[in-house]
Parts: structure tokens; C-alpha cells; sequence
């Protein structure tokens, strides 16, 4: 690490301010690194201000498990020291459960996470009635994850950058690196930064520079409304959700909606492959709509404000790229978050620290390693 910094040399650049170039500058500068941070745009304003902003913990595979379970253990170690616009709420998450055939999966998570100290507590019928009285009836059941929990991410990642200024990071702000490569990052206006190690948090735009990645826009609808307090007291999702997430080919929605703590609810949720194109899909919308009013009838009479695109960066495998850049020494990636960026960007922060501070980190690095191969159906 450099005690005195020359101009424009650091030791840590990284590209992009959503909340995992964020979460990245935090930990970096807490960690006795010198951190440039490089933002065309708004801090948090690319995939992060799309997002439902759901820490949650999933178990697709043992890895996605590790990191979305690491990273929530330490967004619950910030939250005394988040403020107010975060609107952090720990609401928990409720898989509902339509079928008996949802409850043999009620069932399975219930015993996966029980296994793995998360607390969670299944409900038959009834219960989940009292759980969320503006359910449908006739649903056969639930599973309440009570550490997952909902904050505002453009507000997170702010707050993230704010104190990673207050201990030294210069923020460039309005600038775009157009080129990374070994110990240095030029930016669109020709300065070139120096940093031993360059950080690539741009979403979606990895393409740009790094060409031939495994790394796709998947494309998601939301919608707010106006203010429900007490309407919905979790953050609910449908079992079928999974199948929407996994589905890489065709369009799908799921019913998913979040309180927040002004009392407005998110509603989503979709995921489009192959459609870059950022405006409403009305078709989709009215589908999500549908599926949602599906689960939840006293929907229709809530007033939306709001309606917007984001995409999720996508990798085959559904784990993030997080390491070092195959063919780049010295250029990390730290993309491919897809819809969980805003839960594991703490997690993704901390393992490239270790890395650079060539230590173990508290779960294994290398399923998130860039240089694994993916195998395509
Ligand atoms: C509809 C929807 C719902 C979602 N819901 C959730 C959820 O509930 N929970 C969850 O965990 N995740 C969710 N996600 C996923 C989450 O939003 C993303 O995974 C996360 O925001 C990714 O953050 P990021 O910092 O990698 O990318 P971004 O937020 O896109 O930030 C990348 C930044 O890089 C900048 N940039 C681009 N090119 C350059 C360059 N050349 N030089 C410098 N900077 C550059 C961009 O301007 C941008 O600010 C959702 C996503 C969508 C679309």
C-alpha cells in the first residue's frame, strides 16, 4: 500500500459506483487501501437503482447459498450503522407455497436452512392466512426466512461511497474508463489512472471492456404503488418463482412484492432474455400484474405510481464472476450478479479484499472464480 499517493496513482481503481463498486470502495479503503472509484453516471443509478432490493439468502446450489448467507451476515452487522434512507426493513421473506407439490419444496428449504442455523418457520394454511390476511385463500402454505430482509439500494450505494470519501477515496465522478489493462485505467477524457490493482463493477456493460464474457442483460419490470402500510407484512414470493429464475430462454413472471418502509409496495417480478430494449413491455407488465393479482385479489384496488426496466447482468451458471480477469493480470471482475447483486455485494467486496490482501476469506473463492468454465445446455 503507498504511503504518499502520487497524482492519479492509487492502489485500487475500480469502475463503476452501483453497490458493488460501492460495497467494494468501503471495504477496500477500511482495509489501509488507496481506492479511486470511476462513475459515469449517477452513484447507483445502473442495475442497483432497478432493484427490489431483497437481501436474501437462496439455495440454488451450495455456492449461491454461501455467498448470498455470508453476505446477509454482514449487511445484519451494518445495519446499526445505516442510515435512514437505506430504510432497511427486516421483514423477512415468505415463499408461498399455491400446492401440496410447493409444500413438498416448503418442506426440503425448511430442512436445508434448518440445517444450516437460519432460522425460518414453515406455515400450513392457516397460518399463512394470519401471516398475510390479504393473501387469497386456498393457498396450501409458506416458509418464512426471518433474517432476509429489504433496503433502498441507490441509497446504500451512496451511503457506501460517502464513507469511502470520507477515508481518502476520490471519486470520479461523470468520467467513464474506456480501458484496463495492468496497472493502469484510462478514463474517456484520456487522464490514466495507476493502481497495482483495477476493479470492474460495471453491471451489464462488462462487454465493453472485456468482449467475450459470459455475461447477458436479462431484463426485469417493476412497479411501485402509493402508501399501504399493513398491506403486506413480508416480503412475499412465489415458489414458482425459481422456475422463472431459472428459465434462460423464454420470458417469464412470478408474483413478488415487497413492503417498504414508506408503506408503498414493489411489485414484480419478470426476467426477459434477449431484450436489451429499456422500455415497458406492456405485454410483460400485464402478465406480472395478472400473476400477481393472482396470489394477492385485494391488489387490484391499490393505486401504482410507477413502472420501470432494469437489467440484471446474467452468467450461465448463475454466480457471479468475482477475481481476477482471465488474460488480464492485474484487472478484476466483480459482475454477473444477476437479480442478487444488491444481496451479495458486501460478500463480493470482502472476498476480492482478501484476495488482494492475499488472505482466506470465510467461504471458498472459486466457484466465483472468472477463469471457471460454464457448461451450456
Ligand atoms: C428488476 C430487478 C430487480 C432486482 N431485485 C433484486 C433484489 O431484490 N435483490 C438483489 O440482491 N438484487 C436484485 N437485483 C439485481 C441487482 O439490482 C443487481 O445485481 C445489482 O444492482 C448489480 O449492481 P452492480 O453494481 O454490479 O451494477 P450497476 O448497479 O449496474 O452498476 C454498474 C455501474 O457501472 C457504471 N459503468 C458502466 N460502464 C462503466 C465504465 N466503462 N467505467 C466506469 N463505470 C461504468 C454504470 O454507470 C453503473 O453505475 C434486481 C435487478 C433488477 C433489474
Amino acid at each position: 500500500m503507498t504511503q504518499i499517493r502520487q497524482e492519479n496513482s492509487f492502489d485500487i481503481v475500480i469502475a463503476g459506483a452501483g453497490i458493488v463498486g460501492a460495497s467494494c470502495a468501503a471495504e477496500f479503503v477500511r482495509n489501509g487501501f488507496e481506492v479511486a472509484i470511476v462513475e459515469p453516471s449517477e452513484i447507483g443509478g445502473g442495475a442497483t437503482a432497478a432493484g427490489m432490493g431483497h437481501l436474501a439468502v437462496m439455495d440454488d446450489s451450495p455456492a449461491q447459498f454461501a455467498l448470498t448467507s455470508y453476505s446477509q451476515s454482514l449487511w445484519r452487522d451494518l445495519v446499526p450503522e445505516l442510515p435512514q434512507d437505506v430504510e432497511y426493513l427486516p421483514c423477512g421473506s415468505l415463499w408461498v407455497a399455491a400446492d401440496e407439490m410447493e409444500m413438498d419444496e416448503v418442506r426440503r428449504k425448511y430442512g436445508y436452512y434448518t440445517q444450516r442455523n437460519l432460522p425460518v418457520e414453515m406455515l400450513d394454511e392457516k397460518s399463512l392466512a394470519e401471516a398475510e390476511p390479504n393473501l387469497r385463500s386456498g393457498l396450501a402454505g409458506g416458509l418464512v426466512l426471518k433474517n432476509d430482509s429489504v433496503v433502498y439500494p441507490p441509497c446504500a450505494a451512496r451511503y457506501f461511497v460517502s464513507e469511502a470519501q470520507k477515508s481518502g477515496t476520490v471519486l470520479f465522478l461523470g468520467r467513464r474508463i474506456v480501458k484496463a489493462k495492468q496497472g493502469s485505467a484510462t478514463l474517456d477524457d484520456g487522464t490514466t489512472l495507476f493502481a497495482s490493482n483495477i476493479v470492474l463493477a460495471t453491471g451489464t456493460a462488462i462487454g465493453k471492456l472485456v468482449p467475450g464474457l459470459d455475461v447477458h442483460p436479462r431484463k426485469g419490470q417493476l412497479l411501485i404503488t402509493d402508501r399501504y402500510p399493513g398491506f403486506v407484512n413480508h416480503q412475499l414470493i412465489e415458489l414458482g418463482y425459481l422456475k422463472s429464475a431459472h428459465s434462460v430462454q423464454s420470458d417469464s413472471v412470478a408474483f413478488n412484492v415487497q413492503p417498504r418502509k414508506t408503506g408503498q409496495l414493489l411489485i414484480g417480478s419478470s426476467r426477459q432474455y434477449g431484450n436489451e430494449d429499456p422500455v415497458i413491455d406492456d405485454t410483460v407488465m400485464s402478465k406480472m400484474l395478472r400473476r400477481a393479482i393472482g396470489y394477492m385479489p385485494a391488489l387490484r384496488s391499490v393505486s401504482a405510481i410507477r413502472g420501470w426496466t432494469g437489467f440484471r447482468a446474467a452468467t450461465p451458471d448463475k454466480l457471479p464472476l468475482i477475481g481476477e480477469c482471465p488474460d488480464l493480470p492485474g484487472v478484476y471482475l466483480a459482475t454477473g450478479h444477476e437479480g442478487l447483486g444488491i444481496s451479495t455485494s458486501l460478500a463480493t467486496a470482502k472476498l476480492l479484499c482478501d484476495l488482494f490482501l492475499n488472505r482466506d476469506s470465510a467461504i471458498p473463492r472459486d466457484p466465483y472464480s472468472p477463469s471457471r468454465t460454464f457448461a451450456h445446455a
